[in-house]
């Protein structure tokens, strides 16, 4: 039989937030790349950032099989979404479902030079997409951009009800261990699980969300995973025995840069920022001492109090290091100004920015360890620039990513539940000075063989190949 030799096209719709805009954008990329067809869907209210913000259309314009398509997300122009992320959430589900539906049916997504969409791939947290392809008949794989360790603790949340285990609450003995989460038994911990499994509440919205739309990620052809073999191998294999069909292509945004490799003109990648990067930070840390800078940013969610705030100044100011440190506008609860005595009393030792390229930051010499939120994104960004990490979670996945990075991958240390200058203190100490040999040979260790697996015949590398030889196949 003839091979069809059609193009195959297909819709990437990311779960409307900078994290995953970011990493689905690259998978559009690498996808086009392929000389595959890509509609990429954003929310309006994303679209309108990514215009005011980013590169993005000219990157578009380096592949004629790309387009842009927006949608609402039901809400009005001035809802803080990411912090009302339920509401977002209900909202997707009620007045984004439908428009998602039309849109597919409508036949808009199809021209002359559009052939029609061979398969979607969705963020696995929005199972609405899921039920919307089985309707119109599109098959669709899913995307989970947080880390196979915490969507693991996810798939096991009906354990973990089962046993008792959860709910808790916060005045309980956080220390005490997990056991329903298979492969985890000897260092999972209840300070470890996701925040919201501390609400002492099993009708909490998160418990109850996490725990269907996870049950829901089987149902899709697969699940494409931004990890890579050897961080998550043990876990995988878990995973495997629930979902079989896992791409893991990660670290998705150096993959990108892996395949652009001569044909960019600069070392800059694309920028798919929500937010305007103040570049003048990457001068500074020109004029800095190889591996002397801790680069500190809670990427672009959390938020933290005034008195976190002077904590961690106080912490680091007395540490000694120098420091580059993100305060994003709105980070600061109830105050977006940043107090006179940090913004001048850090002259010395540091430089503040509203918000970083933080992926240049990462790989440049000066930075020898982050101070970070365990964001997925982040903690990917910094695994594969091997430089170590304090971890200080927020929120969600980040509870669970920061106790791998501290107790199973060895790559820094794991502050969750403090904030106090001393100890912010030690530990910057610890990361930078006194421990930096051992914290620094792991962490380059990871970084080597993060490489590997996206360098020919490497893991990650492998599993694209075999998602473009899937969707060419639909
Ligand atoms: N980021 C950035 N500049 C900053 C802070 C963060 O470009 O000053 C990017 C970072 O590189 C990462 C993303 O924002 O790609 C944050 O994603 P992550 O998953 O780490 O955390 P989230 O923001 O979703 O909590």
């Amino acid at each position: 039989m003839e091979k069809d030799s059609t193009p195959p096209h297909v819709l990437i719709f990311p779960l409307p937030l900078q994290g995953p805009v970011n990493s689905m954008f690259k998978l559009a990329e690498l996808l086009c790349l392929a000389g595959i067809h890509v509609t990429f869907l954003v929310t309006d209210h994303i679209h309108s950032r990514l215009l005011r913000y980013s590169d993005i259309h000219s990157r578009f314009n380096r592949y004629p099989g790309f387009r842009l398509e927006t949608i609402s997300d039901g809400l009005p122009e001035d809802h803080p979404r990411g912090d009302k992320f339920m509401e977002l959430f209900d909202s997707l589900r009620m007045n984004t479902k439908p428009l998602f539906k039309q849109l597919l049916t409508s036949g808009s997504l199809v021209s002359d030079d559009l052939p029609p969409m061979s398969c979607i791939i969705a963020d696995g947290i929005m199972g609405f997409t899921c039920d919307v392809a089985n309707e119109v008949g599109i098959p669709i794989i899913y995307v989970r951009t947080i880390s196979a360790c915490c969507l693991w603790v996810f798939f096991c949340l009906p354990n973990m009800i089962e046993s008792g285990e959860i709910p808790f609450t916060g005045e309980d003995d956080l220390d005490t261990p997990i056991k329903s989460v298979p492969g985890t038994e000897s260092f999972l911990r209840r300070r470890d699980l996701p925040s919201f499994c501390r609400s002492g509440d099993l009708s909490h919205p998160n418990i109850q969300l996490y725990k269907s739309e996870s049950e829901e990620n089987p149902r899709a052809y697969g699940l494409i995973l931004n990890t890579f073999e050897d961080l998550e191998g043990p876990i995988l294999a878990q995973m495997r025995t629930f979902c079989p069909n896992i791409y893991t292509i990660g670290p998705l945004h150096t993959l990108i840069k892996t395949k652009l490799a001569g044909e960019l003109t600069s070392s800059k990648t694309s920028s798919n920022s929500l937010w305007e990067e103040d570049r003048s930070c990457i001068t500074w840390l020109d004029s800095q001492s190889p591996k002397s800078v801790i680069y500190v940013s809670f990427g672009s969610l959390a938020l933290m109090t005034r008195d976190q705030l002077m904590e961690f100044w106080h912490g680091l100011v007395n540490s000694k290091c120098k420091f580059l440190w993100v305060i994003r506008p709105d980070s600061v609860a109830g105050n977006n100004e940043i107090p006179a005595e940090v913004a001048e009393g850090t002259k010395e030792r540091g430089y503040i920015v509203g918000w970083a390229p933080q992926e240049e930051v990462l790989a440049h010499p000066s930075v020898g360890g982050f101070l970070t939120h365990s964001g997925w994104n982040s903690t990917l960004e910094s695994v594969i620039e091997g430089v170590p990490m304090i971890c200080w979670p927020y929120f969600m996945d980040q509870q669970v990513n920061s106790r791998f990075v501290g107790e199973v991958w060895k790559l820094g240390l794991d502050m969750k539940d403090t904030c106090d200058r001393v100890i912010v203190e030690k530990m910057v100490k610890d990361l930078m000075v006194e421990r930096k040999d051992e914290f620094i040979k792991s962490a380059e260790h990871m970084a080597m063989l993060g490489k590997k697996s996206l360098s020919e015949g490497g893991s990650s590398y492998c599993h694209l190949n075999r998602l473009i030889e899937d969707i060419k196949l639909m």
